[in-house]
This record gives structure tokens, sequence and C-alpha cells, in this order.
């Protein structure tokens, strides 16, 4: 997903950005939001040790505060208030490592010329609290008009609007006329917005710089064309080596990982071997790609559900038919990439491209990934301990255990028997705030 939608309004917005700029924090993923219950027991008929693959049953997690202080059988927990989840099991918090939180699909003449980054940033909470409500506790948010991604995390820290805990990208750095940039209207059509296009080792660099002094968690490179945007071939590359090169050097240099867009296999070598720390759709990797992916232990994100949703719904959100070709060509051979890198055991992290389909239909793609050759607990690893290893996070995420954050969701049955159960998830914990079905599951203080 790329299709950014412009604005016209640039001074005032600034003016709000440097505001929200000269108030935020530099680090507010982890600032903590409605304040927990001092001390909750959550009991379901099993727990799921994503790190094992076991599934622990007559367990209960308990949570003081912000985080799990203890996983372990079945006991009184006097003082606590406990939740009581009856035949449901009880997984760490979903992570999604490739959305676009800031937008949701629509018309595509219309998301272009009819609305602003305005317009996205007032509705963008209804997506985070979509997201959070399906499951997904932290997302890592690659490229959003604006800034808008970067002022929806910091109003989530404060405790404003409910929504995941995210790692936004901000602008999306690639070459002019690329994916990036938006190609195929009249020469004379000009949009008056901050941009993440540049050419050359000295631009780059200077947009990374540009985006960390904003507030960037991470950097999002466009390494290959894309796929809902109108340039040419989807597979091309988009930056030279010398370029791949000095944006992650940058990157790495701030301490930022990077994540790279990249559909083409020239594309997704040039991106391994300039040391991304991500590469997102990989849907053309070839055999040496998926080589160097694994010996550089660069994780790949492929986003093997929302071809179906593209396929389905073109003609209503009125895409192009040059789009329409392009999803055509890679939609059914990144499946058939993903099983290939599966069975070579290359790194794999989650991650959906949530904004072409509904924000919270997020969990539909563990099907898919079973579909093409993943074990049920290798797809949900890939979601919890691989996604919180990519994004930095593995000692804070990922996985249930004690001194980690309090992130907790709860499928209506056995997810290693059926995947699907997880696009239902009956109960979500963030940061030991309950936001969906504590309200019939509260028991009471334990005596
Ligand atoms: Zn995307």
């Amino acid at each position: 997903m790329q299709r950014f939608d412009m604005g016209t309004r640039r001074c005032s917005w600034a003016a709000g950005l440097a505001l929200a700029a000269a108030l935020a924090l530099p680090v507010v993923v982890f600032t903590q939001e409605p304040t927990p219950q001092p001390l909750t027991v959550v009991r379901a008929a099993r727990v799921l040790d994503v790190t094992t693959g076991q599934l622990l049953y007559n367990y209960q997690v308990v949570v003081e505060g912000d985080l799990v202080k203890a996983v372990g059988p079945r006991a009184a927990v006097p003082g606590a208030t406990a939740v009581e989840l009856g035949d449901a099991t009880l997984l760490p918090g979903l992570i999604d490592c490739h959305t676009h939180i800031t937008q949701d699909p629509g018309d595509y003449y219309d998301q272009i010329f009819r609305r602003s980054p305005i317009d996205l940033a007032v509705a963008a909470h209804r997506y985070a609290r979509r997201t959070l409500e399906a499951g997904f506790t932290t997302v890592r948010d690659v490229g959003a008009a604006e800034f808008v991604d970067i002022a929806l995390r910091n109003a989530i820290a404060r405790g404003e609007v409910v929504g995941p805990r995210i790692l936004a990208a901000g602008l999306a750095i690639g070459a002019t006329g690329g994916h990036a940039d938006l190609s195929g209207f009249s020469p004379y059509l000009k949009f008056e917005t901050f941009s993440g296009v540049a050419d050359g080792e000295d631009e780059i660099r200077r947009k990374v710089r540009i985006n960390i002094k904003h507030g960037a968690d991470l950097i999002k490179v466009v390494a290959t064309a894309g796929v809902l945007s109108e340039e040419e071939s989807v597979g091309a590359p988009q930056y030279t080596l010398d370029e791949l090169r000095a944006l992650v050097d940058e990157a790495h240099m701030w301490g930022k990982k990077v994540a790279a867009h990249a559909h083409g296999a020239e594309g997704i070598r040039r991106a391994i071997e300039a040391g991304v720390d991500s590469v997102d759709h990989a849907s053309l990797i070839d055999d040496e790609g998926i080589r160097l992916a694994r010996a550089r232990g660069t994780y790949l994100v492929m986003d093997v559900y929302n071809d179906d949703y593209i396929l389905a719904e073109y003609r209503r959100l009125r895409y192009p038919e040059k789009i329409i070709e392009k999803e055509r060509k890679v939609g059914q051979l990144q499946r058939e990439n993903f099983r290939k890198a599966v069975q070579a055991g290359a790194k794999m992290a989650f991650g959906t491209d949530a904004a072409v389909f509904p924000h919270g239909w997020n969990a539909r793609q563990f099907a898919k990934m079973v579909e093409a050759g993943q074990a049920p607990i290798e797809a949900i690893r890939a979601a919890t301990v691989h996604a919180a290893d990519l994004l930095g996070l593995g000692d804070r995420i990922g996985s249930i255990a004690p001194g980690k954050a309090a992130d907790l969701v709860a499928a209506p049955g056995n997810p290693l028997a059926d995947v699907t159960l997880l696009e239902r998830v009956s109960f979500v914990m963030k940061g030991g705030v309950i936001y969906k079905g504590g309200a019939a599951a509260r028991t009471g203080i334990e005596p």
C-alpha cells in the first residue's frame, strides 16, 4: 500500500505538527495509558507457550500493573481481580508488522483527490480501536502521510485514544516516480505535502533524518515498484544498491531499523545486501533471495491475505486496470514463494498491509499462511515471538512471561487446531488494561 493521500494545507498542518512535536516525549511507545488494576489473575482452559509450542492446561496468568507477574498452575491469588475465560486459549497479544493504520480501503480517486491528511487524522482512531479489539496489541506502521501515524501513536500512548502500541515509520522513503510518489496524473497536478521522495544518497540520508526528527521509530524504504500505484512494472528496482546502503547506514547510525517494501527479485536482493531488517511483500523472491535472507538473518514479512480482498473488491474501489493487472501477476506467485521460503527455513514475521483491507481483519492472514505451508504454531510465532524480535522488543512483548508487558488475547477454543479462531478473539488486554471481553469474565476479588 502506498497511495498516500495528499493534502494542500501545509502551513496550518505544519504549525500543528510543530506544537505536537514540542509537547511530545521522544519515546512514547510504552508510556502508560488508563491505569491498570493493581493485581489481576486471568484464567482460561489453556495457555499457549509460544516459545515451546506447548498448551498448558489449568494454568493462569497473574498480572501486576502493566506487567505479567507469574505464569503457573491455577492457584488462589488473594486480593486479585479474577477473570475467568472458560474454554479459551490465552496467547500473547498479536503483532502485525506491516500496517497503514491511518487509512482504510476506499474509492481510489476519492482518496487521492477529495481527502486531505486532516481527513485521515480525524478517522484514524477508529482503525486503531478495531485493530486492538481484533487482538493486535502492537503494530509496526510502515508509512503514513504527514506524520499522522506518529500523532496517533502519541495519542494512544497518552491514553487519549484506544489502540495498539504503534511503532511508526513516518514518511515512506522512495524514488521520484516510484511507489512512494504519486504517478500517472497530469504533470501540472501538484500537492503541497511532506514527502518521502528522495533521490541520491545525500537526499535519502536527509529524509531519514527528517523522519527521525519528527519521531519515527523505524525507517521504511520503497526498494521496488509496487502494486497499488500507477508506476510501471511491479517488480522493478527503484533504488540502486548504493542508495539503499546509504539509507540503511544512516538509519542504523541513529539506532533505527529499516523495513523495505520490495516485490521484485533484484530489488529484494539489493535490500538484503544493503542490510535492511525486513523485506516486506517479498512477492517475487527467488532462491538466491531466500538464501541471502537466511544467511543475513533478514526477516520476510509476506502479506499473503490481501490479494483475496483486492481481487474481490477492486471494481467497487475503482482501482485502475493497470493496478489490477499487477495484482493478478503477483498475488498467487507470492503465496508460492511464501511456501518456498517457509520450507527453506527463512525467518518470517507476520505482516498484512492492513489498509488494503479493513483494519481489524488482520487475523484472516493466519489461515492463508497455514494454507501456504506453515504449521499453525509457526504462523502464531510469526505474529508473536518473531515479530517482537523484528521490532527489537523481544524482551518486552511477544510471549507471556514474567516481566513482559501484560498483553494477552484469548481465542475461543484451540487455535493450534483451527487458526481461524484468531479471527474471533474474545478477550484483549494490553499493558494490564482490559479492552475487550472483561465485563462478562470478571468474577470479583479473590478471597
Ligand atoms: Zn504497505
